[in-house]
């Protein structure tokens, strides 16, 4: 047998070892000691083999702007938004391309192969949208971008956002995106989820929205999604961004909510990193951690991905393109810390995202695309603990990321010699 290339001895999801041989852009075959040739081999060895990571919910247009044309003084979204807006008129296409593909470099790194990215659609010039969709061909031999056209300041709040948002989808935007919550009132809310909706049902798209990322508990837009995606039979297409008003909201209610979310097959996506930053800002004390109920919407057998949503932006003054990052903070704010939880946050950026966005050629299987990450741990729960180092990403195919594995040396009488702070863990 020969192959492309062979990823040898890694561990897989379910603690088996196995060698991944790779033919073209498809993994050929899996199975324990391939006896096999190859034009490349990487040493996998006791090293976690993973689909790559997947980030549901980020903004690329703003990405790596942090500090231009000032820093966000008050950290809250409101801020955000309104330096957004004061950085978009200054925006060059030449710019958002150069930053996009700065951070995608970054992606690549840290095994980060598929990202969904919000655009603005909000500017009349739709010049992040011209730039995201070059970037996006760009970028295709590695990285899967899909783009949600996100009427940013408002469907109807802004007066031109409705007609440059059915621009930007006829252009190639793949995913329609809202933002109910942010619209003048409840009712013009909810007018803007069913016409969203409604456009989505007529060209055969996905939806994800922006919705209800607020402390109010009244902000109820959720429930709109959930009864629009049954009564267009978008069932399983549809997805809730933030859904951070769900942490406050009456629990009562939020036993009625759950179900309907459910029966819709409305997916969500929690950002821990930002809602844990941005949200309970107007509490003194006690105050609210603000993201959504992750474990109680896991239990209704809801669909459930993190994202990361910013890097060095109007939004969040930190980031490094690490969805393990992200799996990290959401397992402590959702106080997810039995080991099968912990698992089911590295599936959060992984599989469970991919199938949010629909990726179907994606997963590590005999057939799917050969694009994988190895990475310093010997299973989820480690690479979760330690954020593990990625030692070789391969994207369709290719080796596009590799390092070397580097354990600290040390210097104590009596002691090893080296340490990389693994250590075996109940499964
Ligand atoms: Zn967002």
């Amino acid at each position: 047998m020969t192959f492309d290339l062979l990823i040898r001895g890694g561990v897989l999801h379910d603690g088996t070892r196995a060698d991944v041989g790779v033919n073209g852009e498809t993994i050929a075959a899996i199975a324990p000691s391939l006896p096999a040739e190859a034009g490349r081999i990487v040493d996998a060895t006791d090293c976690l083999v993973a689909p790559p990571f997947v980030d549901p919910h980020f903004h690329m247009d703003a990405t790596l702007s942090y500090g231009i044309p000032r820093v966000n003084a008050s950290g809250t979204l409101l801020e955000g938004i309104a330096l957004w807006g004061e950085l978009k008129p200054l925006l060059t296409h030449e710019a958002v391309k150069e930053r996009a593909l700065a951070y995608c470099d970054w992606a690549v790194s840290m095994g980060l192969l598929a990202i969904r990215s919000h655009v603005d659609t909000c500017d009349d010039r739709l010049l992040a949208v011209e730039a995201l969709l070059e970037v996006k061909k760009e970028i295709a031999p590695y990285i899967d971008l899909q783009l949600v056209a996100f009427p940013q300041d408002g469907l109807y709040r802004d007066p031109t956002a409705r007609e440059n948002t059915i621009r930007a989808l006829d252009m190639g935007v793949d995913v329609v995106g809202g933002i109910p919550h942010f619209e003048r009132t409840m009712a013009d809310g909810t007018r803007s989820v069913t016409d969203l909706c409604e456009i989505a049902a007529e060209r055969g798209l996905l939806v994800d929205m922006h919705c209800d990322e607020t402390d109010d508990p009244l902000s109820r837009h959720i429930e709109q999604l959930a009864y629009e995606t049954q009564r267009l039979g978008l069932r399983g297409r549809v997805n809730g961004s933030h859904l951070t008003s769900m942490h406050s909201m009456d629990n009562y209610y939020v036993s009625k909510l759950l179900p309907l979310m459910a029966e819709a097959e409305v997916s969500a996506i929690p950002n821990p990193l930002i809602n844990i930053m941005l949200q309970g800002r107007h509490d003194t004390f006690p105050k609210r951690r603000g993201m959504t109920r992750v474990k109680e919407m896991l239990a209704m057998g809801i669909r459930v991905g993190f994202g990361q949503d910013c890097c060095l932006d109007p939004w969040y003054s930190l980031g490094t393109a690490d969805m393990l990052d992200v799996a990290f903070m959401g397992l402590h704010v959702a106080q997810m810390s039995h080991p099968a939880e912990m698992a089911k946050c590295f599936d959060m950026v992984t599989s469970e995202s991919a199938a949010i966005m629909h990726l179907d050629h994606y997963g590590l299987a005999v057939g799917k695309r050969a694009s994988l990450v190895v990475l310093d741990a010997g299973n989820k729960t480690e690479a979760v603990r330690l954020r593990a180092e990625r030692l070789a990403v391969v994207a369709r195919g290719k080796v596009v990321a590799e390092r070397p594995r580097r354990d600290t040396t040390l210097n104590l009488p009596g002691r090893p010699e080296s340490v990389n702070r693994r250590h075996r863990t109940p499964e």
